[in-house]
């Protein structure tokens, strides 16, 4: 094919796919890893072996069930809510999307906050959605105000709010969603991602508020990121409706017999999440004490902090050359000066921090050298 052919077959994509920038991450690697939000602590080996050994005994060439009933039954029971009002799916991410396939067309109005996980707009833009932003407030909180009042003024069909948010860490108050899926009966979605590293959970408002979908994940605090598992919670009518997005035979058996495990050792591995608050709360207070260095306070397994004079991506490289890779957010609306690290273990905190406060004394002598 000549190169004019080649350009020419982009005719054929939807132009406003075309605008939009792809959601990737750079393929970089360091002996310590804390750029996706990941849990620092394994499943423990037991648990994996049960896996593996039932893997083993199942039939590889059969399709998984058509609906993971045991699943969505055990999905149901942990999160108390009703088994008709589960979906579970490959990664949240896949359930993200089959929630705003069947939600939003050309034109929908889909309200979000900036700044957020990205997927919701780069979505809602590849549908034809219409995407309207509502900014966070001084401190980088919620403008739950400003959201409800956008929402009501444009009639949105659909809200969406990640709370904890990714990447500033902070919640929605609870009131606020219970108010926003009073006020006006569009959708309200809550992310959940990081709701295990809070105290928090919109799950109890769902008997109320038809309007409400909440998503969950076994990325974070179930420490199975690799096996993609996360399930949505709403009305058994609407679960319906987004089922018709979903692939067929989404969830891999292995995937699924693994969140069941997960499941039943839900007490081992929360003990995981114990350890990594703990962490958080003492990375938090570390970072408060750096000079030059604003952290902010999160609900999540994951903290973002501004460089009062330093370069952030200067810092961020010298981080990386002493082993931590940690994330880049300065292209994110509102966050030119700031960086995210997800909490590690203690021991790789402890290197984290040395290596910043190591590429802070760097870039004072660079400037003083200047
Ligand atoms: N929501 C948020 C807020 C996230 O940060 C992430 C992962 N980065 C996801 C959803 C997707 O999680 P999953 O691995 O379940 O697809």
């Amino acid at each position: 094919m000549s190169a004019r052919a080649a350009a020419d077959v982009l005719r054929h994509v939807k132009p406003s796919v075309r605008q939009i920038a792809a959601y990737t991450l750079a393929a970089r690697n360091a002996p310590i890893k804390l750029n996706q939000n990941e849990n620092p602590f394994e499943p423990p080996e037991e648990l994996k072996r049960r896996v593996v050994e039932e893997v083993l005994k199942r039939p590889w060439s059969r399709y998984p069930e058509f609906d993971p009933r045991e699943l969505l039954e055990r999905l149901a029971a942990f999160a108390d809510w009703t088994p008709d009002g589960v979906l579970a799916g490959n990664g949240s991410n896949e359930l993200i999307e089959a929630l705003l396939l069947v939600t939003v067309g050309a034109g929908t109005r889909v309200v979000v906050p900036e700044t957020t996980f990205t997927l919701y707009a780069l979505l809602t833009r590849v549908l034809g959605g219409d995407l309207l932003t509502v900014p966070l407030g001084p401190e980088l909180e919620y403008d739950a105000a400003e959201l409800r009042k956008l929402r009501l003024g444009v009639l949105a069909p659909l809200t969406i709010v990640c709370s904890p948010n990714n990447p500033t860490g902070g919640l929605m108050p609870q009131d606020e969603i219970a108010r926003m899926c009073e006020e006006a009966d569009g959708l309200v979605v809550v992310d959940e991602a990081y709701h295990e590293f809070s105290r928090q959970s919109a799950v109890p408002l769902l008997k109320q508020h038809k309007n409400l979908v909440v998503l969950r994940t076994f990325s974070k605090a179930m420490a199975m990121a690799g096996l993609r598992v996360g399930y949505l919670l709403a009305a058994p009518e609407l679960v319906r409706e987004i089922n018709k997005a979903r692939l067929p035979y989404n969830l891999n058996f292995v995937s699924q017999l693994a969140a069941l495990v997960a499941l039943d050792e839900w007490e081992t591995l929360r003990a995981g999440v114990q350890r990594v608050i703990a962490a958080r709360d003492e990375l938090l207070h570390a970072l408060y004490r750096v000079p030059g260095v604003k952290p902010y306070p999160s609900q999540a397994n994951f903290i973002l902090f501004e460089l009062q004079d330093a370069d952030p991506k200067a810092v961020f490289d010298s981080v990386l050359r002493r082993g931590v890779l940690i994330r880049d957010v300065t292209s994110y609306p509102r966050l030119a000066r700031c960086l995210r690290v997800s909490v590690g273990s203690p021991e790789q905190n402890q290197a984290f921090l040395e290596a910043l406060r190591h590429a802070l004394e760097e870039q004072r002598f660079q400037r003083g050298s200047k």
